[in-house]
């Protein structure tokens, strides 16, 4: 039920934080597989840590905004493992300054007026446009072989109202569920299943490590219903489970976690 061995899987941003537990679990369980990341150093660190550990490991530095280098690592990827089965379309970037405090007080910096506009353009490139283009690369090929798996990473705060994680970021997660119905709906036909992940707050390096701060940490743990935020590993059964052939009736679904927090 849970068996990916020989997979062949791409995890975007996969030297740091959720995109590597992906990566760590597939490969855990016998999967093959290749990292893209924009991030050469992290990327060279993760991949010689993860195959001493003995597994299927390899990277290849991408920038998931650069449309003609993501076709052409897709290919190396095919090229090398002969398919492509299991797709994360995981990287992401900071958020930038929320319109409130995660203490819930207004914050003049994350006011629209103050909003650099650079800074909108990039988010939603990255976050929302750079989702497209690795959903069109990964059908491309799984039409070819008859289907596979793709997760998305999105984020509950697709489903927040006021910004607590900077305002360009909330639309393009919100982008992100959207497009990942609509593929659902396109690709089903192909034996392609497209699915999102959509954490509330995990300890990673997003945000300028703003979670690990220990004041806003403490914010963001007192939402959570279990009094903690999330750890990478916590995301290693769910993503595991998306990929596996326990999952092949679910498709279009955006499954929260996030430690119960949407809740409060
Ligand atoms: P992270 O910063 O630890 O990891 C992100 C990785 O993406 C890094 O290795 C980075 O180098 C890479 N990356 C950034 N821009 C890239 C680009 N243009 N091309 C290729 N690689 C790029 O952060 P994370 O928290 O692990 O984030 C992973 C995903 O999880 C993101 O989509 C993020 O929005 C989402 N998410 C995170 C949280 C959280 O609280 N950490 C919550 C909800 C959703």
């Amino acid at each position: 039920m849970f068996d990916v061995r020989g997979k062949s899987v791409i995890v975007t941003g996969g030297a740091s934080g959720i995109g590597r537990a992906y990566a760590e679990v597939m490969a855990d369980n016998g999967a093959r597989v290749c990292i893209f990341d924009i991030d050469a150093g992290s990327l060279d660190q993760v991949v010689a840590e993860m195959t001493a550990g003995n597994r299927d490991v390899w990277g290849q530095v991408v920038n998931v905004a650069d449309r003609p280098r993501m076709a052409e690592a897709f290919d190396a990827v095919a090229e090398k493992h002969g398919r492509i089965d299991v797709v994360f379309a995981n990287a992401g970037i900071d958020a930038g300054p929320g319109f409130m405090t995660p203490e819930g007080e207004r914050n003049p910096e994350g006011a629209i007026e103050n909003l650099d506009d650079d800074h909108w353009d990039k988010v939603i490139t990255v976050n929302l446009s750079s989702v497209y283009t690795t959903i069109k690369h990964a059908a491309r090929h799984m039409k070819q072989t008859g289907g596979g798996r793709i997760i998305v990473t999105s984020s509950i705060a697709a489903r927040i109202n006021e910004s607590i994680v900077g305002t360009p970021y909330m639309p393009a997660k919100a982008g992100v569920d959207h497009l990942v119905r609509h593929m659902a709906m396109e690709l089903g036909a192909f034996g392609i299943l497209v699915n999102a992940i959509c954490p509330g707050p995990f300890m990673t390096n997003i945000a300028g490590g703003r979670l690990k701060n220990p004041a806003d940490r403490k914010a963001f743990e007192s939402q959570s219903l279990i009094g903690r935020i999330g750890d990478p590993e916590d995301i290693k059964g769910l993503a595991l489970y998306l990929a596996a052939p326990a999952s092949s009736y679910v498709t279009g679904s955006q499954i929260v976690i996030d430690g119960g927090s949407l809740l409060r």
